[in-house]
Order: C-alpha cells, then structure tokens, then sequence
C-alpha cells in the first residue's frame, strides 16, 4: 500500500480494490448502536483545511473518530495562517504535535505533495482537495457508491457532465475510473474542457443528450463561480438548457443508471431539484459512503495493509 494518498494515480488496481473492499466491510458499523472500533486509538490525525468544506471536513472527522484516533480540527480561519504563517511553519507546528496523519485541501494545487515530498512532516499526507487538480478520496466513495449500484465497474460506462476545467472532482475520478476498467465520457462546452485533456484516459464531446442513452452514471458538476474570472458561457439559463440534467433528460438513461454529484449543488444550475431528490439520485448515499471510504484509508496508510491487519481489521468490523 502507498504511504500517501495524494492522487487517484497514485493507486494500482490491487491497491483500489483493497480500499473499496476495507470500505464495504466497515461500512457496517455506520448502522451499528455504538459506531466506534479501536482501530487507531493513540493516532492523531489533523485535518488542515485552507479551503471551505462541508462534507469532506465533516465526513474525515467523523472517519478518524469512529476509529478511535484523537482528531485535531485546523481551519486557516482563525488562525494563524491569516497572520501570513507559511505552509511549512504551519506543517512544523503540526510535527510538533505528533500527527501521525495529516488530511489537507489547499486552494493551491501541488500543496498536499509539498508537504509530503519535503518532509516536514513524518505522517501520512492525504489530499481532500488541491485547487483544479485532485480529490482522490472523493473518487474512492464515488467509485464506491457505484460498484455498489453495479457491481464490477470493468465496462461501465460513465458520463461526467460540466465544468470539468476546474474539478478536481472529475480529474480524479476519470483516474480512478479507468484503473479499474470503466469507460470515462466528459461532457462540457469546449470552454469548460481543460487544455491536455486529450491526454486523459476518457472520450469527451460537447453534446449531452448524446451521451446519455447508454450511461450506466451520470455524475454533474457545480459549476465553480468562485475559481471563475472569466465568462465561460454566454449564461446561467443556456448553460442549464444545453449542459443541465432535467427531469426530461433524465428519461434517456437507462432503467438502472444512477445520477450523482459531489455537493455541493447549485440546483437549478447543473441540476434540477426533482432530479437532485429523484429515485434514481444517490447524492446522499454518497455522502454516508465517503464515511466509510475515508476510515479505509485511514485504516490502511496509518496501520499498514499487511494480511493479517486487514483481516483484523475486517474480523473487528
Ligand atoms: N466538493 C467538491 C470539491 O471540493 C466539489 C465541488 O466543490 O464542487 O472539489
């Protein structure tokens, strides 16, 4: 197992598997009276989040906490990062402190590899978010979430829809995804399409209602009005009208194709409310899954993955 989790690109298939799998077993005890294990009572892990978060911050607190480690919760807020603190002052502070992990999102893409390539800090470095570039762990409960509906994704087709060019969303799962063996199609306007992306594992096209007649996901994007400093499209309704997925476009999919999207939503915007909070919507599974998700990888960088420990840790769950 890798010591880091700082890209989806990072994992090999065995690695991904063994984290979904860890997932699937801990998941369990989310719906448990007591939703505790000792897993990793003595570790600490700092969540160090420069950047707004709702349900990565909440979901990796609720994750280290159900295995027992002592969380220590640093915003930049409020800090003194807003004094001008650097990046390494402030990882110095923490390999004070003991971190045995350390959970960061930054609005700068490359930080989390900064602080795990320069050795400031002796603990594991897991991405939440770098600016447009990564959010692996997001990737891990998406994937996750739609093996789960699916079973093997080796063939699946997914459709990821929207403002690509700023997604570190869409970057990790079009990864992730073809590692293990699903078929990537991005859907945006060319505007929305970062430069390079022809070298990505994925098909792309600017046509939505095209591409969704044999998607087995569709996954829609926040349009990111605050890494905007430009005019992107001509407006809010065309966007919605050519890129958004509404009730009526929801009827190309398949039977058994589920819509997701990361949250946070601008419904009305990328998506409808009544498609947002439709049967076939698991925008909430994906919420409770990413719990589940981050505690194996917890799990796995801070107590190693040998067999035994992972069987362990499965008996315990
Ligand atoms: N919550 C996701 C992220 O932090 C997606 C988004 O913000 O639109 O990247």
């Amino acid at each position: 197992m890798i010591r880091h989790l700082l890209s989806s690109a990072d994992l090999s298939k065995d690695d991904a598997v063994l984290i979904l799998d860890t997932a699937e077993e801990l998941l369990s005890v989310a719906s448990r009276p007591i939703k505790k294990l000792p897993t990793l009572r003595g570790r600490t892990v700092v969540n160090l989040f420069f950047e707004d978060s709702t349900r990565t911050r909440i979901s990796f607190e609720a994750a280290a906490k159900r295995l027992s480690a002592d969380v220590i919760n640093f915003s930049s807020k409020g800090s003194s990062v807003s004094k001008g603190e650097s990046l390494k002052d402030t990882a110095l502070t923490l390999q004070a402190m003991g971190a045995d992990a350390v959970v960061i999102r930054h609005g700068s893409s490359g930080a989390p590899h900064r602080l795990a390539h320069a050795s400031w800090i002796n603990g594991a470095i897991i991405n939440a978010g770098d600016g447009s570039h990564e959010h692996p762990t997001q990737a891990l409960l998406d994937a996750f979430t739609m093996r789960r509906h699916l079973g093997d994704l080796d063939g699946r087709r997914v459709t990821i829809v929207g403002d690509v060019l700023h997604s570190r969303v869409a970057r990790s799962n079009a990864l992730l995804l073809s590692i293990l063996g699903a078929d990537v199609t991005l859907v945006a306007p060319p505007t929305l399409l970062p430069v390079g992306v022809d070298s990505w594992p994925v098909q792309t096209s600017y046509e939505l209602d095209g591409a969704l007649d044999k998607a087995d996901v569709v996954m829609m994007l926040r349009v990111q009005g605050e890494r905007m400093n430009d005019a992107f499209f001509p407006s809010a309704r065309e966007y919605s009208r050519r890129y958004g997925l509404d009730t009526r476009r929801m009827r190309r999919l398949p039977e058994h194709a589920i819509v997701m999207h990361p949250g946070p939503m601008n419904r009305g915007m990328e998506i409808t409310a009544d498609v947002a909070d439709s049967a076939r919507s698991v925008i909430v599974e994906q919420v409770t899954n990413g719990v589940a998700v981050r505690m194996a990888v917890l799990y796995l960088l801070l107590s190693g993955s040998t067999d035994a420990e992972s069987t362990e840790a499965r008996e315990e769950a």
